[in-house]
């Protein structure tokens, strides 16, 4: 029973100001940290947090916040055998910069995010995994391939299409079996704008016509919606008070992936997914927002 992230750890340098600066502007900010971020690095920590044991893969490079980024997945519980520190590149990072208003710039510089490579796929855990949760955080081109040998393997394979991409290859619908954009990623990929239900169940709709099995559409505060072959259902939203949405959809990414490594059934794992994701919502911040086991229990319950 154990779940594979493979994909991106970035290094968040967040700075805060009153206004963000126009073009050519130089402003004074009043605040700086670092934050450990990265998609695949967020869903890794939020499978932990609810006491599934977890492997990361993926790529740092050879500086300190390389090492800060393996040691915050370390001190979280997660396995970083499967994380290469790459002494020819520097770690990824997100600049983001945000205002009173809660506006924002990102920048990311992939860094050794982009490096990683066919020789990260091999080195992959797989006879240890039963669910592989991948994001589009690493090239394309190495998120197929892990697709595909997973697929082989009997494991069962999650995409979260994030960032947003217009188009993704017939060859990756073939070999993933839960997809999980939000609402801007399926319409991205489907032309449909995704607002209500009505619309949830057309995107999904054609998803799976592109020969993806089960396809589960985050809808933020409305829930999500889950289409497979056998049926479709809405997953009702928890009620919480929501402070901060960020990363919510990698605590619902984790809890989807954490549920089903425990055997539970589709619609039981998109609860517990819906559960993190809303518990996520009442947190500030990514990593430090994910829900531990017994407050996603108490939720349920
Ligand atoms: P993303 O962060 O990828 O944009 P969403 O905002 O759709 O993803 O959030 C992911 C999931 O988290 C939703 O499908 C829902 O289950 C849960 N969620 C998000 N916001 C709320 C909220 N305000 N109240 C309850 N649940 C929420």
């Amino acid at each position: 029973m154990s779940v594979l992230v493979f994909g991106s750890l970035n290094m968040d340098l967040v700075t805060r100001t009153h206004r963000l600066p126009q073009a050519g502007e130089t402003i004074a900010g009043y605040s700086f940290e670092t934050v450990p971020g990265g998609k695949g690095a967020n869903q890794a920590v939020a499978v932990a947090r609810l006491e599934v044991p977890v492997h990361m893969g993926g790529r740092v490079g050879g500086d300190e916040f390389g090492k800060m980024l393996i040691e915050s997945l370390q001190l979280a519980g997660v396995n970083c055998e499967g994380i290469k520190v790459d002494e020819t590149t520097r770690s990824g990072v997100a600049a983001i910069a945000i205002d009173d208003s809660g506006e924002n710039h990102i920048i990311i510089v992939a860094g050794a995010n982009g490096q990683v490579d066919a020789s990260d796929v091999d080195r992959l855990p797989l006879l240890e995994i039963q669910v592989l949760l991948l994001q589009l955080e690493i090239p394309l081109a190495i998120v197929l391939a892990a697709a595909q040998v997973a697929k082989q393997a009997g494991i069962t394979v999650i995409l979260d299409p994030a960032p947003a991409a217009n188009q993704l290859p017939a060859e990756l619908y073939a070999a993933i079996d839960i997809l999980t954009p939000n609402q801007v990623e399926a319409e991205q990929l489907t032309g449909i704008a995704v607002q209500d239900q009505a619309s949830a169940i057309l995107a999904a709709r054609r998803l799976r016509q592109q020969g993806i099995g089960t396809v589960i559409i985050k809808m933020g505060a409305q829930g999500a919606l889950c289409a497979t072959a056998a049926e479709e259902f809405w997953v009702s939203p928890f009620a919480v008070r929501a402070i901060d949405t960020v990363a919510a959809g990698d605590a619902f990414n984790g809890g989807l992936a954490a549920a089903l490594a425990e055997g539970r059934s589709l619609p039981e794992a998109c609860r517990w997914a819906a559960a993190a994701g809303a518990l996520a919502t009442t947190v500030k911040g990514a990593q430090s927002a994910m829900p531990t086991r017994a407050e996603l229990i108490r939720l349920m319950s």
